[in-house]
């Protein structure tokens, strides 16, 4: 760098020293912003939170409120069985204040990252306070647990409560907001949970059978009374065997079953070959719409948030299925 300095410069010190203060003062300013990170975004003053799917980061924004700065990793249409943190995400999670994940598994890829970022910052999986207990087994991933613990609105109620206790642990001066921002958010997801079960208890019980590319919705079905049958296991880092294909399919065609249902963030390929195998023998079956499972959708429409997105779904199941 010195090397190019322009020799004219020599002849006047001032100007230089000048430029050196401010070079000085300016970088100070820099890291001031962000003690993680020697590139950090302007300093708003907010809290900030990164988090891995739109469900939890959407969680953060009701509770946060306008004391936090949310990142979401994930956007709409994404796996986060799959998912693998790009440099970016590495960034923007070294620049956060407090990384929010899901956990069991969920973000398989990731673990190991958020073991490195635990000893530097306060780092939590909202599933963690959760009782063991009401947890589904994880046997068809090849985890312990089930992750996809937001389907039962009872459960996101609980990781609800953790993301305010995070919040208050590490901005005493905004504790009490936090509080009434949780208060008030638990509140409108008890009325969900509520309309859910009596949404889904207005399709007939033999109706009640909801057939989906990959076991996300074991915790709906058990907590709203309806039958999930999946194609490739919890996970969809594994593909679907032709024998799922035809044992789904000939209980398909034996309950009559009227509808199936694709996945925003799952491909519809094994969802296709059912239709087709049930086709042959001689049952008609439609698809019933589109369900978010492990993404929502996208920012900015109703299914972009937590509520909307459990709502829609609701919707699409009742109308294909009743
Ligand atoms: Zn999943």
């Amino acid at each position: 760098m010195n090397k190019s300095t322009p020799p004219r410069q020599k002849r006047s010190a001032r100007p230089k020293l000048i430029a050196l203060a401010l070079l000085i003062s300016l970088s100070a300013l820099v890291s001031g912003c962000g003690k993680d990170s020697a590139s950090s975004s302007p300093d708003t003053g907010k809290l900030k939170i990164t988090a891995t799917t739109g469900m939890i980061a959407d969680l953060a924004k009701e509770i946060g409120g306008p004391h936090v700065q949310v990142t979401g990793l994930m956007s709409a249409g994404v796996d986060p069985h799959l998912y693998k943190a790009s440099q970016g995400d590495i960034r923007k999670l070294d620049q956060a204040d407090i990384i929010l994940y899901n956990g069991l598994h969920l973000e398989g890829k990731m673990v190991e990252i958020f073991e490195n970022m635990a000893k530097k910052k306060t780092t939590v999986a909202v599933s963690d306070p959760i009782d063991r207990s009401l947890l589904r087994s994880g046997a068809l991933m090849n985890t312990e647990y089930d992750p996809h613990i937001w389907f039962d609105v009872s459960l996101w109620m609980k990781a609800a409560g953790t993301v305010r206790d995070t919040l208050v642990q590490k901005d005493q001066t905004h504790a009490e907001d936090y509080k009434k921002n949780a208060d008030r958010y638990i509140k409108e997801l008890e009325t969900l949970h509520k309309e859910v079960a009596a949404k889904i208890s207005t399709i007939p019980e033999s109706s009640r059978v909801l057939v989906t590319a990959h076991d996300a919705f074991g915790y709906f079905g058990d907590a709203y009374h309806l039958k999930v049958m999946g194609l490739q296991g919890i996970s969809t880092a594994s593909e679907a065997g032709t024998k799922d294909v035809t044992d789904l399919r000939d209980y398909l065609v034996e309950n009559k079953i009227k509808a199936v249902f694709i996945e925003s963030s799952v491909p519809r390929k094994a969802i296709d070959a059912v239709i087709q195998g049930a086709k042959e023998k001689g049952h008609e079956i439609k698809i019933g719409g589109e369900l978010f499972s492990d993404a929502m959708g996208k920012e900015g429409t109703p299914e972009g948030t937590y509520i909307g997105m459990i709502r829609h779904n609701v919707e699409t199941m009742v109308s294909a299925l009743k």
